[in-house]
C-alpha cells in the first residue's frame, strides 16, 4: 500500500517527538500546489514539525530543493533558478498565543534581521498547516527580485546584445542633462 503523505497537518495532533514528512515530484502530493512556481521541475521537500509549547507553538524545520523557471531581468533569457533553502520557523496559533508577562515564553526571537540561525515566525489562526500553501510561500520568498541568468550578465552578455538587435529590449538611453540624479542633488541641497 502506498503511503500518502498528508498535506493538511493538524498541528495539535503532532506527537511530542515530532513528525517528519518528505515530498517529491514522484510522491506527488505537492505537485499541484507548486505548479505555478516550479512548473514540472523536480523537487524534494523535507519538513519536520515539533511541538514545543503545549499546543500553541511548533517548530518547523526542513529543506526545499527545486528550481524555478525565470527570465533574466536584464537580457530576458529563460533560465532555471536553483532553490536550495532551509526552513527554520516557529509557528504560533494566533488567537491563543499571548506573550506572558513573566517572559516564560522564551521564543527564539522574531526580528526582521535575518541572522542565519534565527527562526522566522509564522502566525496561524488555527492549529492547522496547509503544507502545499506553506511550501509555495517558502519557494516564492526565494524568488529574486531581479533574477540574472548568469551572475555576470552585463552589457557584454550575448543574449543582451541579441535582444537589443531584435528589438526585444530597448537599449537604455545614456543619461543626459536631466538625469534622475539632478533631482536628488536638488533635494539634498535643501537639507
Ligand atoms: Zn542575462
Amino acid at each position: 500500500m502506498n503511503k500518502i503523505n498528508i498535506t493538511i497537518l493538524a498541528l495539535n495532533e503532532v506527537p511530542l517527538e515530532g513528525e517528519k514528512f518528505t515530498y517529491t515530484r514522484a510522491s506527488g502530493e505537492l505537485n499541484e500546489a507548486l505548479s505555478d512556481l516550479i512548473k514540472d521541475a523536480d523537487y524534494t521537500v523535507t519538513l519536520e514539525v515539533f511541538p514545543f509549547d503545549a499546543d500553541a507553538g511548533y517548530q518547523l524545520r526542513g529543506e526545499v530543493h527545486t528550481e524555478m523557471p525565470l527570465s533574466c531581468s536584464r537580457c530576458a533569457i529563460d533560465f532555471s533558478y536553483k532553490v536550495n533553502c532551509k526552513i527554520n520557523e516557529v509557528a504560533f496559533v494566533g488567537q491563543e498565543f499571548e506573550v506572558k508577562g513573566d517572559q516564560s515564553v522564551k521564543t527564539p526571537h522574531f526580528s526582521q534581521h535575518h541572522k542565519t540561525d534565527d527562526p522566522e515566525t509564522l502566525f496561524l489562526d488555527r492549529p492547522e498547516l496547509n503544507i502545499g500553501e506553506y511550501i509555495h510561500e517558502v519557494i516564492a520568498l526565494n524568488e529574486p527580485m531581479a533574477p540574472l541568468g548568469r551572475p555576470d550578465c552585463n552589457e557584454d552578455c550575448p543574449n543582451l546584445q541579441e535582444a537589443y538587435k531584435k528589438g526585444w529590449i530597448q537599449k537604455p538611453e545614456p543619461e543626459d542633462k536631466k538625469g534622475p540624479f539632478d533631482v536628488l542633488k536638488k533635494m539634498s541641497l535643501n537639507h
